[in-house]
């Protein structure tokens, strides 16, 4: 039987779901977990999602009928986990206590670096988001996408992949996206919020990033730095700092950035690449992190110059050993 197939009836034959999202859930956690949630109780299912510090304010603009809890405090007792978009159990953060106590446990992800955790679980590194894999086990299990399934799922597809423009897009990836089209979705709206909006604090930190960036001499890794300090003298939210690490990859010639926050736990940092630059491979699993080849991130128990220190000679070698293989080819 198809895995898929295999997840759809595990889902169909359990209830009183806690669907799970990855630690500080982005776009396709939030959109995957909500979508799913409401699919489940489509099927008359009781549910509750678990997203660790709740849904990002960016998101506020697409309503949500079904329980959401930050600090996996579910109204009762989930007997069936379902962890989406969680690239590693550990990433399960404040829910993974509630993920293990729960009788019957299932998984769905894109992330190619998951191991592989729960009774029944699908990974397909293929796919552009774990949406994309959403539209299809919301087939499999005979729900219709409703219009609020279909904005979280577009949602979802559209902010991992791009807005369908990094190179994980595939045709799967539009068929997903058109699935949700026609179920009247309004693409102009949800596009504008998520691509042209952006809070007051979010604008005046990528100022203060984008003003503290600095090159080495050859401009082929670009690095920055986002403390406590300027989260403070912006006015930001955590969640502001999303993805401003793309400007730095966007300059002309720049083939790696790195781009560490200052946290309470240490260092967080955020890896981009061009292709054929693999920064998942090549820096953030050496160090304890994961994700994509082209975006990656770690965190390091160390303040933000000691662990620049341990980051930035990793990038440069792998840059000097991916000009020698071109070189060489
Ligand atoms: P971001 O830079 O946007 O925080 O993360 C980029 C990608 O790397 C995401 O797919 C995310 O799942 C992954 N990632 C970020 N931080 C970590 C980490 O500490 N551990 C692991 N395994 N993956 C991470
Ligand atoms: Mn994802």
């Amino acid at each position: 039987m198809p895995r898929m197939t295999e997840l759809a009836n595990f889902l169909k034959n359990h209830d009183d779901y806690a669907v799970f999202g990855h630690v500080n859930p982005d776009g396709d956690a939030a959109g995957s977990c909500i979508a799913l949630a409401l699919a489940l109780q489509a099927l008359g299912k009781r549910v509750a999602v678990c997203l660790p510090g709740g849904v990002a304010r960016m998101y506020d603009f697409s309503a949500r009928s079904v329980e959401i809890t930050p600090d996996a405090r579910p109204s009762f007792r989930p007997k069936t986990g379902f962890s989406v978009d969680v690239s590693e159990i550990e990433r399960l953060g404040n829910g993974r206590a509630l993920f293990d106590s729960c009788a019957h446990t299932a998984m769905l992800d894109h992330h190619a670096t998951n191991p592989g955790f729960g009774e029944v679980y699908v990974v397909d590194g293929d796919a552009a988001a774990s949406g994309e894999l959403a539209v299809e086990l919301i087939a499999e299990l005979g729900v219709a996408l409703s219009e609020e399934m279909a904005r979280w799922l577009y949602i979802a597809i559209s902010t991992d992949s791009g807005n369908f423009g990094y190179s994980s897009t595939r045709p799967e990836t539009m068929e997903a996206a058109a699935a949700c089209l026609r179920a009247g979705i309004d693409v102009d709206f949800i596009t504008r919020e998520l691509y042209r909006t952006r809070s007051e604090g979010r604008t005046r930190l990528m100022g203060l990033v984008l003003s503290a960036l600095e090159m080495d001499e050859d401009k082929r890794l670009c690095w920055s730095r986002v403390t406590g300090e300027m989260f403070a003298r912006a006015h930001a939210l955590r969640e502001d700092n999303e993805d401003i690490v793309n400007y730095l990859l966007e300059i002309r010639g720049v083939r790696c950035a790195v781009l560490a926050e200052e946290r309470d736990a240490g260092t967080k940092f955020s890896l981009r690449s061009k292709p054929p630059l693999d920064v998942a491979s090549e820096i953030a699993v050496p160090l304890g992190g994961g994700g994509h080849a082209c975006a990656a991130g770690l965190l390091l128990e160390t303040g933000v110059d000691e662990a620049l220190e341990k980051v930035l000679p990793m990038a440069r070698a792998a840059l000097d050993r991916l000009e020698r293989a071109e070189g060489n080819a």
